[in-house]
């Protein structure tokens, strides 16, 4: 029998997988797809950020910077001398108008208690700072500026964390897992991403598609933080010479990762080019799709033991939050397994009895 057994090698397996390893025990992954085709942690925007509403999302999103800051140590190996995650910290700027705004000022309390560094100013101020913006119909605007928020390379910190995980012992190896009982270990992690619901059918986990698109612009601001625009729902971000941007539209029910083209200029062009007066000339030169691990409850995480089986815990349902929490998900899954109880954040409040009970715990908005 095997000591533990996580099902799905994506940024949230392999993390705990590190973590588990560290502590010593003897872990082998299982992942249906070596090369990620549709795994949703390749096809992520990368980004990581601390500005959220609940203290548990603040202190893992700061848990993130602690995390990537210290990689260069924590995870080179042999194979791997100078791991790197490419970490641009840019920061995030998220942008709210009169609809969002009191829920904000209210998120900003937390910011506070948890010391997330983040800072607040009224929309009329804010062309003294972000000189490309047009801040007509917003309110308030949530930053940070010391490098404390940002994007990385999902690519290379799942192949630190990887590398690092083998290093100390875990094993890596393909398999299509039918059913969580065909398993025989002393401990099972299921970290199967969007596709939890096919081993456990209670988990309200669906794969949702996001689209995001290429684009390019002669005015080029590389400086620019990830911006989330909340009246439109709109996110971008500077990508190399180039940027991203996030479509608002979401879909269930699409087997295939085409993006959704048409978005673009219904939704994504107008609502850039109305922020960012220069975006009008902008450039489509390319675009992808992928999955969210939604939770269809309350868009949080799902995060501890299954009641209903002595020795599955489980991750998913980060609804566009996995790839930073898994630093912090994966170090308390960890506590968790090996203490029976979480000793650095407290996780408790993303446990199983919340989603049978149905109780939501919904984290405001998703971008
Ligand atoms: C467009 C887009 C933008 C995003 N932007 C961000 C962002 O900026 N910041 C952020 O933090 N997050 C972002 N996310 C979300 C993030 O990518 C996910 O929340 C995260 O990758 C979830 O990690 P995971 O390991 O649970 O799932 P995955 O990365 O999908 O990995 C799950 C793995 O499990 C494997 N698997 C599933 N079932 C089985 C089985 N039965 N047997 C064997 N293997 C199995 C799959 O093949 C897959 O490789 C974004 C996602 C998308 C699509």
């Amino acid at each position: 029998m095997d000591d533990v057994v996580v099902v799905g090698g994506g940024i949230i397996g392999t993390s705990t997988a590190y973590f588990l390893s560290k502590e010593g025990r003897k872990v082998r992954v299982i992942e249906r797809d070596p090369a990620y085709k549709k795994a949703s942690f390749p096809l992520s925007l990368g980004g990581f950020r601390r500005q959220f509403f609940q203290k548990e999302n603040i202190n893992l999103g700061k848990f993130a910077l602690e995390f990537i800051s210290n990689i260069s140590k924590t995870l080179k190996t042999k194979n791997n001398p100078n791991p790197t995650a490419s970490m641009v910290p840019n920061g995030y700027l998220l942008l709210f108008g009169s609809e969002h705004a009191e829920e904000q000022y209210e998120a900003l309390k937390n910011h506070k208690a948890c010391d997330a560094g983040t800072k607040n100013i009224p929309a009329n101020k804010l062309k003294e700072i972000f000189s490309w913006i047009n801040p007509n119909g917003l309110e308030t605007a949530t930053y940070t500026d010391s490098k404390i928020e940002g994007w990385i390379d999902p690519h290379m910190f799942h192949n630190a964390l990887k590398n690092k995980a083998i290093e100390l012992g875990a094993i890596f190896e393909k398999g299509d897992v039918k059913k969580i009982s065909d398993i025989k270990a002393k401990t099972i992690v299921s970290a199967a991403g969007c596709w939890t619901k096919e081993l456990l059918d209670d988990i309200p986990v669906l794969p949702q598609k996001h689209t995001v698109f290429r684009i390019k612009c002669p005015k080029h601001y590389p400086e620019m933080p990830l911006t989330g625009d909340l009246p439109s729902g709109v996110y971008w971000r500077p990508e190399g010479k180039e940027y991203l941007a996030g479509s608002p539209n979401s879909k269930f029910n699409c087997p295939d990762l085409e993006p959704e083209w048409d978005d673009f200029e219904k939704l994504v062009w107008p609502a850039l080019a109305n922020r960012v007066p220069e975006f009008e000339q902008l450039k489509l030169t390319g675009g992808w799709a992928g999955y969210y691990d939604c939770n269809t409850l309350d868009n949080n995480a799902i995060v501890g033991k299954h009641p209903k089986y002595e020795n599955v815990f489980m991750a998913t349902g980060f609804t566009g939050r996995g790839l930073m929490q898994a630093p912090g998900i994966g170090r308390g899954l960890t506590e968790l397994i090996t203490t029976g109880k979480y000793q650095t954040i407290d996780l408790s409040c993303f446990d199983l009895d919340r989603i049978f009970a149905k109780k939501k715990r919904t984290e405001p908005y998703v971008l």
